[in-house]
């Protein structure tokens, strides 16, 4: 942490021996979940006469600095393809988030017409139509082809992956911006601290960068293992975090958390003229309390995920000799479920997207369970359906209810139960 002898890592890719956050090589191995296809590979039929790549996936803590991680990255021109199914505006509770979030950020920074806000991973647009609406300046970035979606819904948008380069280019084009958000994209990048570079070269001198992340204290505590996937290349909590941010040159004024993503954390940063909020002293004090920073987190976390996996067989062997069980949407987190328990169509037979999803007709990458349309599949009536968008189950039980289905539901975490 101090005293830093050692460089920072500037690209990460394949096999990592030394933290992404540090760059010190004291990588503790906590949880090996196999080895997995990316996560959101889904397969056309044709490719599943082919072969599959599959890339280590193992969850590990640095004893440094404490920052959690993955140990392989896959490049991202193989994660983030251009056909990336992901869309933002279909999941409702999270375009309702980020209409709250644009709405403190206008209030809380005053922003206006002369404020340029930028997202970095800007997926359709729908965070900074938030903004818009605010009739702040708006621009995205986002590497992927869904930038073809925002674009035409008239959210401006630049196509490719964040880098020095392109602040550059969008600081010659369209001048600094005030505030720059990253939800959900922090964990994500493979150039931690050049991103974080171009991040500062974007940003005015009194600009705030909003970051989103899944916070690691409700992943350990929920048993959320489903999260872990190759996009993720570090799981946050505040100490490492606010030590990231520090060696670019950040400081952390505010810290929170929110209920998104099966619970995340959100900072705000800026170069020191804030004052540090009260929330980060406790924050930093809860995550000690929970063992966060001597580990013993990590090591029960470890013993619930095994424990979880063997309750998920059990409950499920048994609804499946009693009858048929289909899986209940294909979000990139239900690849891990899936593919750690070892759930083929043998068992999940299939597993249902709402209509118009562009996942329908595809098969889960690893485990090849075909994405069918929810309506059709629900008409089958399947005696149990197992939750694989756990983390939105509150939404999605009481509609199905509503909707005539009688049988029964499994939720696979944190603690594998039937409904
Ligand atoms: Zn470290």
């Amino acid at each position: 942490m101090s005293g830093q002898t050692v460089p920072l890592p500037e690209v990460v890719r394949g096999a990592l021996t030394h933290c992404q956050g540090c760059g010190h090589e004291t990588l503790e191995r906590i949880l090996d979940l196999g080895h997995h296809p990316p996560c959101d590979s889904l397969l056309m039929p044709a490719q599943l006469d082919e072969p599959e790549v599959a890339y280590p996936l193992r969850f590990c803590r640095c004893t440094s600095c404490g920052l959690a991680q993955i140990d392989y990255a896959v490049d991202p021109e193989i994660l983030f393809f251009r056909e990336y199914p992901y869309r933002t505006a279909m999941t409702r509770l999270l375009r309702d988030h980020f209409g709250v979030l644009t709405t403190e950020a206008t209030q809380r920074l005053g922003l206006g017409a002369n404020d340029l806000a930028i997202d970095l991973g800007s997926n359709d647009g729908t965070l900074l139509q938030g903004f818009q609406a605010h009739g702040v300046r708006v621009l995205g970035v986002e590497p992927t082809g869904i930038a073809d979606i925002a674009i035409a819904n008239g959210v401006p948008t630049v196509n490719a992956f964040f880098s020095e380069e392109v602040a550059d280019q969008i600081v010659a084009e369209h001048g600094h911006a005030s505030v720059i958000t990253g939800t959900n994209m922090f964990a994500h990048v493979n150039n931690l601290y050049p991103m974080l570079r171009a991040v500062s070269t974007l940003l005015g001198p009194d600009g705030v960068f909003v970051s989103e992340s899944h916070y690691l204290l409700d992943l350990l505590e929920d048993v959320q293992y489903d999260t872990i996937y190759h996009e993720h290349l570090r799981f946050y909590a505040l100490r490492p975090l606010m030590a990231i941010l520090e060696r670019s040159g950040f400081s952390v004024f505010d810290a929170e958390r929110s209920p998104t993503h099966g619970g995340s954390i959100r900072i705000w940063a800026d170069r020191g003229q804030r004052e540090p909020g009260p929330r980060i002293a406790e924050m930093l004090q809860l995550e000690a309390e929970r063992g966060l920073d001597d580990g013993s987190a990590f090591l029960r976390f470890r013993e619930n995920v095994l424990e979880s996996k063997r309750q998920l067989l059990e409950i499920l062997v048994e609804a499946r000799r009693n009858g048929r069980i289909l899986g209940l949407g294909a979000p990139g987190r239900a690849s891990t479920i899936l593919n750690f328990v070892g759930l083929g169509p043998d068992v999940v037979e299939a597993t249902l997207e709402l209509d118009g999803s562009l996942k329908i007709g595809q098969y889960t990458p690893g485990t090849h369970v075909p994405i069918i349309e929810e309506q059709a599949g629900l008409a089958t009536n399947p005696e149990t359906l197992l939750v694989l968008s756990w983390h939105i189950g509150e939404e999605i039980v009481p509609k199905l209810r509503e909707r005539g289905f009688k049988g029964k539901f499994v939720i696979p975490l944190p603690q594998p139960r039937v409904l």
